[in-house]
């Protein structure tokens, strides 16, 4: 065969078959034609790095962070997110997964460790296992309850009071979500921290936070993130969510901590080395995007009001769980499922643009307990909240026609 027929799955070459079958996206890729309008709530992660972002980027003094010499990284990352979080230190680190997963690792480092872990955890749920595959810890659930929180007697429970008797694992771990994810971006009382920190304490356990949404937890309390992380032992924060950097997740914890943590880093394969250019868009991330996080909150209440107030009444929301930037809402009609309904808002309609004078694709997921859920964040405003109540609308309008013609 000539060189040009041979097909490179190394390189993404134009001519090459096999890519799309390797990354299918769930949704087609929004198209680019300009009269229609794409409002993306299937994530925060979508967002993109801005013009300040990418100017921090592109002037980034770096050096070869495994040999702990890049500044943007040391200075302007580690050090700022360890003095926001009030902790001794905080590691750079590619993922929240992998941020998480370190975590494990070092809190759980004898063989036969055990972790409490909530059952709708993302810990538990979307890491693939990793704990158990990885890092060889198992882990027991407790019941994650609608605003995120466990029960304290049955989290008590779960604790191996048996332990040294050769039968059980040992304790070592409690992990909590802040924000919960699954259970719709819910902010954990601070009260219920300070209770789960006390029975830590009586057993000697570690509290290790997910808190990939900590800084909208914050800003929903109104409280410093050292606030909420004064009941946990160690953090870690996604940058590349909501705050809009392109990757990374500050791991913070006590010194000792940071520095295993260090080493399973390398171990996992995140050691990187120029990685300023990344910490730098991280640093504008911590420093500058939180104080917009309301804004989210704000948008998700008001699409949340707006599915209140639809005539009939399909919808049902929890007004008061909508804390932060993620919506979870339901569908009241039996006959419409949730992906039906993210289909016809993701699709441009029949008729949509006669009616609404132009056409508009809203991105939504179906989610767990047959909801669909939408999050805000950065590049989605307030008009873009509109957008997507008009579309809301209009769907609803076609989903009932479509019943009276049946019945
Ligand atoms: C997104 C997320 C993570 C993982 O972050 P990645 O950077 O996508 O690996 C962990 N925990 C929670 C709660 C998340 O929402």
């Amino acid at each position: 065969t000539s060189g040009e027929d041979v097909c490179c799955p190394w390189i993404s070459c134009r001519r090459c078959v096999c890519l799309p079958f390797i990354f299918r996206p769930r949704y087609p890729v929004p198209k680019k034609a300009s009269h229609v309008r794409v409002v993306d709530l299937r994530s925060d992660t979508v967002t993109k790095p801005g013009a300040a972002m990418r100017q921090a980027i592109a002037e980034a003094e770096v050096g070869d962070d495994v040999m702990g010499e890049d500044p943007t990284v040391n200075v302007n990352s580690q050090l700022i997110a360890a003095d926001m979080f009030g902790m001794e230190a905080a590691l750079f680190v590619p993922t929240g997964t992998m941020s998480n997963l370190i975590a494990v690792m070092v809190h759980c480092r004898e063989r036969g460790d055990e972790m409490i872990v909530g059952d709708l955890s993302h810990l538990h749920i979307y890491e693939q296992g990793g704990s158990a595959q990885l890092a060889g810890v198992h882990a027991t659930t407790a019941t994650t309850r609608p605003d995120g929180t466990f029960d304290l007697e049955q989290l008590e429970s779960k604790i191996r009071h048996g332990y040294p008797d050769p039968h059980y694992p040992r304790s070592r771990l409690i992990c909590v979500e802040n924000t919960h994810n699954i259970q719709g971006g819910r902010v954990l009382p601070l009260s219920f921290l300070q209770e789960v920190r006390a029975l830590a304490d009586r057993h000697g356990l570690s509290v290790h936070m997910d808190g990939a949404r900590l800084m909208n937890a914050a800003v929903a309390q109104g409280v410093a993130p050292s606030t909420i992380l004064q009941h946990t032992d160690t953090v870690s924060v996604c940058l590349s969510k909501g705050l809009g950097a392109p990757v990374g997740t500050m791991l913070a914890g006590p010194r000792d901590f940071i520095d295993q943590a260090l080493r399973c880093r390398k171990a996992l394969g995140g050691g990187m080395r120029q990685a300023g250019v990344l910490a730098a868009a991280g640093k504008i991330a911590l420093l500058d995007m939180v104080g917009r996080l309301k804004e989210d909150h704000q948008n998700a209440k008001t699409f949340a009001q707006a599915l209140l107030d639809c005539e009939p009444a399909v919808f049902s929301v929890d007004l008061a769980a909508v804390e932060t930037n993620i919506l979870r809402f339901c569908l009241k009609q039996k006959s419409w499922t949730p992906s039906e309904f993210c289909e016809l808002m993701a699709q441009v309609c029949e008729g949509e643009e006669a009616e609404l004078g132009q056409e508009i694709r809203v991105l939504m997921y179906p989610h767990f307990g047959n909801s669909v859920r939408a999050v805000w964040h950065l590049g989605i405003s307030y008009e873009d909240t509109q957008l997507a109540v008009q579309k809301m609308h209009f769907v609803t309008s076609q989903l009932l026609k479509k019943n009276n013609r049946s019945s």
